[in-house]
């Protein structure tokens, strides 16, 4: 795959006199242990790329430290010798903010992975930034805590990388974004200094909070080494339901979500997916509990009762209740057993994994505010039916908080240069479609590389002037994940 960005970053600035990469990054490995890095062809292969596939990878060395010194003794030797360098997360990112192609050095935070104990009184838990996420939740689950970040790349991204990206996931509706779920952060900046921020407060009204500026800079401010979390007492397991519902098109998904709002019980996640997605997953080898050929989409609605007749009252509402012309609810079922919940989640979970296992896809991760999802998504069907027939279009996503994900697959029939081409082409109407539903062109999955060309879409230049000048301070010399964002 290519990024959509036809021209290439500027390299960072070097040193005047600068000595040729090769050189200056023996001179870096000779200052630190032998075991510090690894320039082994298939670590390079591995660290240098994520989950977008973009660019070939071409790190020149990657970098394990072991705590927040080394982290700093590496970031500011590199800024001695003018090196360039790229932190490193669990790589599951899909827009290659973690992306080594010209000859970076990736910081990988993998050996930084160790857990404090859980402190009962605050539902607080300090964990190094290369804690898997995954991880993170079991050790929580322990004291029956959780860390409510949650998606499908659980078992592979890391603490750091959903801070830095800031991830939302299925259960934003109900506990918002990562964002709200750290109280502390350790943060190593370019020159090496390490700023420790807000610790363990849930209150600290000093002036502007640092904290926020780092989360969500997909690594281009500093490197996240620790974190404390906040965590949040485990939903009620007795009164958990999913529920899966076979529905003939999207406005019957939309409608099923007001019915839903006002139901008589929590919302943890209100998912939805369309019918490519699902026969992608059936494809994959997962079992569909549905028969019906006639429904144009699926939702999973995953939510904490108050007590067994209103949750059944509100199933049968809405299983006799009409849309329109034609039956709100074609099927549903509900999970008897926490097997079958584990089930219809992974029908859900393994859509993007499945779509992206399978062939060379174009995929972009937009929102909108609510009350236009309606009208964003009836505009984006069409489109593709009639300019691209021959695409493969895979739409699913968090309704919950309007944001939709489009895969697109290439046909066989076209060259990859030529599908990227097409893609960058018809992204430019999705682009205006979203911009003129007030809406973000990345939702959750970042800029990177490959979001830089949409991001005019969503922020002023006034915006992005001062997002440069914060960029500025931190990051005078550009070298750290040079390239990515602005
Ligand atoms: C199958 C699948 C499903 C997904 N579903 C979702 C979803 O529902 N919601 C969602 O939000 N995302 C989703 N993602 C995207 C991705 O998993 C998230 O963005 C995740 O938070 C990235 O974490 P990571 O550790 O893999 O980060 P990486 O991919 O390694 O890095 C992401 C960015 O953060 C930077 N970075 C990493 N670690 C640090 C650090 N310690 N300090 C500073 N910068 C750092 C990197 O340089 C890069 O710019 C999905 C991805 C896949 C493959």
């Amino acid at each position: 795959m290519t990024p959509d960005d036809e021209s290439p970053t500027p390299p960072p600035s070097l040193p005047p006199g600068a000595r040729p990469l090769t050189e200056r990054v023996s001179k870096l490995r000779a200052r630190f242990r032998s075991d510090f890095f690894s320039v082994v062809p298939e670590d390079l292969e591995n660290y240098g790329k994520d989950w977008s596939g973009v660019l070939e990878p071409a790190p020149s060395a990657i970098a394990f430290p072991r705590s927040t010194l080394e982290v700093s003794d590496l970031l500011r030797a590199c800024t001695e010798l003018g090196l360039p360098v790229v932190p490193s997360g669990g790589r599951t990112g899909l827009s290659g903010g973690a992306v080594a192609a010209r000859g970076e050095v990736v910081l990988s935070l993998e050996k930084m992975n160790r857990m404090g104990e859980v402190d009962l009184a605050s539902f607080t838990l300090e964990v190094e930034a290369g804690a898997i996420t995954e991880a993170v939740h079991e050790h929580a689950k322990k004291v029956r805590l959780t860390w409510p970040v949650d998606f499908a790349s659980k078992g592979s991204s890391q603490v750091g990388g959903n801070l830095s990206t800031n991830a939302g996931g299925v259960r934003v509706i109900r506990y918002g974004l990562t964002r709200n779920w750290v109280l502390g952060l350790t943060v190593v900046t370019m020159d090496g200094e390490i700023l420790r921020l807000n610790g363990a407060l849930e209150k600290n009204n000093t002036g502007i909070d640092l904290r926020q500026v780092f989360i969500g800079s997909e690594g281009t401010l500093g490197v996240i080494t620790e974190a404390t979390l906040k965590l949040s007492p485990l939903p009620d397991d007795e009164r958990t339901r999913v529920c899966l519902f076979a529905v003939p098109d999207f406005t019957s998904v939309l409608e099923l979500f007001s019915r839903a709002r006002t139901g008589p019980f929590l919302i943890s996640a209100f998912e939805t997916f369309s019918d490519p997605c699902l026969q992608e997953v059936v494809a994959s080898g997962l079992r569909s509990p549905f028969t019906t050929r006639d429904a144009g989409a699926y939702v999973l609605l995953e939510c904490e009762e108050r007590d067994v007749e209103s949750m059944e009252a509100w199933l049968g509402e809405v299983l006799s209740a009409r849309h329109g012309e034609k039956e709100l609810v074609l099927d549903a079922v509900m999970a008897q057993s926490s097997r079958e919940r584990a089930e219809f989640w992974a029908l859900r979970e393994q859509i993007a994994e499945a779509i992206l296992s399978r062939g060379e896809t174009h995929q972009q991760d937009l929102s909108v505010p609510l009350a236009r999802l309606g009208e964003f998504f009836a505009g984006i069907e069409p489109r593709y039916r009639s300019a691209y027939p021959d695409f493969s279009v895979f739409i699913f996503g968090h309704i919950g908080d309007g944001n939709l994900h489009i895969f697109i697959r290439k046909p066989d029939t076209l060259e990859s240069a030529e599908f990227h081409r097409l893609c960058a082409e018809s992204d430019i109407g999705l682009f205006e479609l979203c911009e003129a539903n007030q809406g973000s062109v990345s939702a959750e999955h970042g800029i990177g590389l490959l979001k830089k060309p949409a991001l005019r879409y969503s922020r002023t230049p006034e915006e992005l002037a001062y997002c440069r000048a914060l960029k500025q301070v931190f990051d005078p010399r550009g070298l750290l994940n040079p390239g990515k964002i602005l």
